[in-house]
């Protein structure tokens, strides 16, 4: 493909959500279209994220894209290997491999008013193009907590996302912080290796048995054989998953169910009863993403763990103190403390129409037109934008419908010979504020937690249900 420095479009990340416009795309008959991604290879998340037990959470037949099933999933739950070889197939498959510009860094988008188009800003210089694609991801960039005297630690210390395979955790005295989705698939990985296993826990979190089980050669040759079969299977998982939504927004009895289900779990699993009262959340299921597991509690009980629930003082060159004046001395300190969701360094890179940034237009909260358009920014489109976060399903279903919104506007840009789109303030305020009124009295603001749904003024911008079922971790 020839490096030209303008595009039709230009789509930023090569995750499941700038894959799948890709794709779309192409399939739609667009060939001007350049994809910068900053690492040097497809995947995304699944690139990134390659701790020891990482594996998705949703059911891979759902968790995968619906124009590319994947008869072959090893699991009902698929290693991360597994996604992002298929990540990588996907992109072979549909030919937007050559579109890709790979170590390609999206500094800056500036909209030119005068010329209606982009100008990016890269580490490669500046390219222009006509509309804008962020695909960026909402759980790109790791966050670390201020710890105190975290730079005095002589130990190794690294992220979950930025797992550092060249330190072996063999006999080590290691810190875990946090227990949150990634920890509680790695902790019960990790745990056999090491010497003691300290985990610092801030929230518990709610923990449901996980229906985890290989898929047999005689289903995938069904599936290989009848695609129809695997589209219903999915289809299945889908409607479950929805049937939850009744209880996160209307139907209380359908959290307490789910509630007694995740205690008699974690009663079957640990038997010290002060063990179980430190692992038993004091906030509505459902509020916090719902997490699955059938060896974290397993792995706590263990005699070289130890849980850990009051704060962190502070980090010293040995260890870590917490609040009860205790120096815990380890060697190896890994974050588990999730991404800068509401914090997102999009919003400092992409200036619109009147050269305001997404962080100052979104002084009042981040809101998009169905998570996907801005008001103010012309031509610009997000996947994954505000309140599209999903605590119990497919955020790939999320990212396909948000694809179908722009594939629309793109089309229709086209047919009717229109220059730039822009989402009116009015159309975009009535949107926020039904999604607004109808979060009240749902588990998300009312369920009792801080959670990444909420940013820092407590509005939840991630998480919310879109009337076009056009709906994260
Ligand atoms: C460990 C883990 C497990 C998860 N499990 C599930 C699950 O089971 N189910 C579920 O629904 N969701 C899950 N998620 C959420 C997951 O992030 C989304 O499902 C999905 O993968 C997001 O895809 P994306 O393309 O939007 O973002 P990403 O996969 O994060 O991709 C973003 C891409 O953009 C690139 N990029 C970012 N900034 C720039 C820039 N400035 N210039 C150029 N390139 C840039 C990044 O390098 C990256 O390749 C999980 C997340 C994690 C971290």
């Amino acid at each position: 493909m020839p490096a030209s420095n303008h595009s039709r479009i230009l789509i930023i990340g090569t995750g499941f959500a700038g894959i799948g416009m890709a794709v779309r795309l192409k399939e739609a008959g667009y060939r001007d279209f350049v994809v910068l991604e900053r690492a040097a290879a497809v995947g995304g998340t699944w690139r990134d994220n390659t701790y020891p037990g990482c594996r998705c959470d949703v059911p891979s037949h759902l968790y995968s894209f619906s124009f590319a099933p994947n008869p072959d999933w090893s699991s009902t739950f698929s290693p991360q290997a597994e996604i992002e070889a298929y990540l990588n197939k996907v992109t072979d498959d549909f030919g937007v491999r050559p579109h890709i510009r790979f170590e390609h860094e999206v500094l800056s988008a500036d909209w030119d008013d005068e010329r209606s188009c982009w100008r990016v800003g890269t580490n490669h210089g500046e390219l222009t193009a006509d509309l804008v694609i962020s695909g960026t991801g909402p759980l790109a960039e790791p966050s670390y907590p201020k710890m105190p005297g975290i730079e005095t630690f002589k130990g190794t210390v690294f992220h979950s996302a930025r797992w550092n395979h060249d330190h072996d955790l063999t006999g080590r005295k290691v810190a875990v912080i946090g227990t949150g989705a990634s920890a509680i698939q790695f902790v019960p990985a990790i745990q056999p290796e090491v010497d003691e296993l300290h985990l610092f826990q801030r929230t518990p979190p709610w923990v449901m048995p996980r229906p985890h089980r290989d898929i047999t050669s005689a289903e995938k040759a069904v599936f290989r054989r009848f695609p129809l079969v695997q589209k219903a299977v999915r289809g299945g998982i889908y409607w479950g998953r929805e049937a939850l939504v009744l209880g996160f927004t209307r139907a209380p009895q359908i959290m307490e169910q789910g509630q007694k289900l995740a205690l008699k779990h974690l009663h079957e699993q640990v038997r010290d009863p002060a063990m179980r009262a430190r692992l038993t959340p004091d906030y509505t299921l459902g509020c916090k993403r719902i997490l699955i597991s059938d060896d974290y509690y397993p792995s706590l009980a263990q005699p070289n763990v130890s849980l850990l629930t009051d704060p962190i003082r502070e980090v010293t060159p040995r260890g870590i103190v917490t609040d009860d004046g205790v120096e815990h001395e380890v060697d190896t300190i890994i974050y588990g403390t999730g991404f800068r969701v509401t914090d997102l360094p999009v919003m400092d890179m992409v200036r619109g129409r009147t050269g305001e940034t997404l962080r100052e237009a979104w002084s009042d909260g981040m809101q998009a037109h169905l998570g996907t358009a801005v008001a103010g920014f012309p031509n610009f489109f997000m996947l994954i934008g505000p309140n599209t976060g999903l605590g119990h399903s497919s955020m790939v279903f999320m990212i396909e419908s948000q694809i179908a919104y722009i594939l629309d506007a793109v089309r229709t840009m086209d047919s009717a010979g229109i220059e730039r789109v822009e989402v009116r303030p009015d159309v975009q305020r009535r949107y926020v504020d039904a999604v607004r009124s109808k979060m009240e009295n749902t588990v998300w603001t009312t369920g009792g937690c801080v959670s990444w749904y909420l940013d820092s003024q407590g509005r939840n911008t991630r998480c919310g249900r879109p009337s076009r079922s056009g709906s994260g971790s």
